[in-house]
């Protein structure tokens, strides 16, 4: 996917320039010649990166940043500042309204080219947390109270192996209020993810180490692969820059430091590096949503139907037999009846609490509705299946239920009925209605007990 970038600039030269050099790089390129105009393409063309003059009659580009910044339908959307000189003074108030980068002019080819880069990558992790966030909460914007976590100072390690520039960077990074903890300070690598570092700064231009191989190596772990990377490179060391970012760091800074600069990019992988984490804490709960019965906590029908035919297939495969224990409350309507609904609901969650008590932990405790449980088994033939299910029932049985907040004990028990796959042409429906016969043996025989059916 070809990104589209605005570029917004009065002086129409300017804004040649800039898209011929895009355009070589297959980016399509809309333009502004000022400030409102900016705005108005912003909000309906959807840019994916803004290249904003700083300097331009009428509205300037710091103005034009902060209303963008402030526009929920455009604060998404990075925006590099592009500015005469690297004027600091400049760089400090674009960072104030909210400007994602800087360019100084006239813009340099890898310069230009590294920072589109760098937001394209920063974009792709943005735009599928927004995408996400809109289909899963109906709003279109990442939530005010998610930026304010993702904009929290960042623990970043600093990996470079001269002394003094690894100092001057750690401290540079503490003014600002991140932490910063230096290679050199804390003696080796080991465990940064459990850390909670969400940048890796590494120095390019390094001799004791291959900042490439290192670099190589976060990006294949799961464990650091959230940690944004970035390298700081000599101007003579660019092709290797270029070489890591396509291994996988994120962004790339160009000594001498500038300081602000170096902010900017901070920040913005900080960013990065934050929302892949609430990207994949949204996955598990995600997931854990579409398999856990609200009531009890146990797994749900779907769940158990999959793992089911999973253990079923293996235990055919050549495994061991997988047995399965349907359990059902006796005259559990009588318990809704006489002390309501909500009574009951107490009941079944203790069930569910006795039985996760009393199963291996290899044992997978499932609801798949109302008042009926059933314990998969994987490993475990019939009769060892049916102690399991005696177990269970004893626990159910001996001790009373309490409900009502405690004020009232009722005697609960449960009947079981327990069946063991027979071979290869066993299916999910023919295990679970053996285990569902035995059951209704139990019934029939007076309840409170445990059965099963022999083939
Ligand atoms: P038996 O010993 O033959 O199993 O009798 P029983 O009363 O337990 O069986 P029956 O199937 O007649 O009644 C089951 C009751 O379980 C009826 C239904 O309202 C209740 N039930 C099902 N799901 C829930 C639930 O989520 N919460 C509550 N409180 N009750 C439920
Ligand atoms: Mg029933
Ligand atoms: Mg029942």
């Amino acid at each position: 996917m070809s990104a589209r970038i605005l570029v917004v600039d009065d002086i129409e030269a300017n804004r040649r320039v800039l898209k011929a050099k895009l355009e070589a790089q297959y980016y399509t390129v809309l333009e502004a010649e000022n400030g409102a105009q900016a705005l108005e393409i912003a909000r309906t063309k959807h840019p994916d990166i803004l290249l904003l003059d700083v300097m331009m009659p009428g509205m300037d580009g710091y103005e034009v940043c902060r209303r963008l910044k402030a526009d929920p339908a455009t604060s998404f959307i990075p925006v590099v500042m592009v500015t005469a000189l690297s004027d600091t003074e400049d760089r400090v108030r674009g960072l104030s309204v909210g400007a994602e980068d800087f360019l100084s002019k006239p813009v340099d080819d890898f310069a230009l080219m590294s920072r589109v880069g760098a937001l394209m990558r920063y974009n792709a992790v943005a735009s599928e947390l927004r995408q996400r966030q809109a289909r899963g909460l109906g709003i279109g914007a990442i939530d005010e109270l998610n930026k304010e976590e993702a904009d929290r100072p960042a623990r970043i390690f600093i990996v470079d192996d001269n002394p003094r520039a690894s100092s001057r960077l750690a401290s540079v990074l503490r003014e600002a209020g991140h932490t910063a903890v230096t290679l050199l300070e804390a003696g080796s690598m080991a465990d940064l993810s459990s850390q909670g570092v969400d940048i890796l700064i590494l120095s390019v231009t390094s001799k004791t180490f291959d900042a490439l191989k290192i670099c190589a190596h976060f990006k294949v772990s799961a464990a650091t692969r959230a940690i944004s990377i970035l390298l700081i490179c000599d101007p003579d060391d660019r092709v290797r820059a270029a070489k890591g970012l396509e291994i996988g760091a994120s962004d790339v800074i160009l000594t001498p430091v500038d300081k602000q600069e170096l902010l900017a990019r901070v920040r913005t992988q900080a960013r990065r590096s934050r929302y892949i984490e609430m990207l994949r804490q949204r996955v598990d709960k995600g997931l854990e949503l579409s398999v856990i019965d609200q009531l009890t906590g146990l797994y749900n029908r779907r769940y158990m139907m999959s793992q089911l035919h999973q253990l079923m297939q293996r235990s055919v495969m050549g495994g061991k037999p997988v047995s399965v224990l349907m359990a059902d409350i006796d005259h559990f309507k009588s318990v809704n009846d006489s002390f309501g609904h909500d009574a009951g609901d107490e009941v079944l969650q203790e069930v569910a609490h006795r039985l996760q008590e009393n199963v291996r932990p290899m044992d997978i405790v499932c609801r798949p509705g109302g008042e009926e449980f059933l314990v998969i088994m994987p490993d475990t033939p019939g009769d060892l299946a049916c102690a399991a299910a005696e177990r269970i029932r004893r626990a159910v049985a001996a001790i009373p239920f309490k409900v009502s907040g405690g004020e009232r004990e009722l005697t609960i028990t449960v009947s079981a009925g327990v069946s063991t796959i027979l071979g290869p042409d066993d299916t999910i429906g023919d295990l679970t209605k053996r285990a569902d016969q035995a059951l209704y043996q139990a019934k029939s025989a007076g309840r409170n007990r445990v059965e099963s059916v022999a083939a």
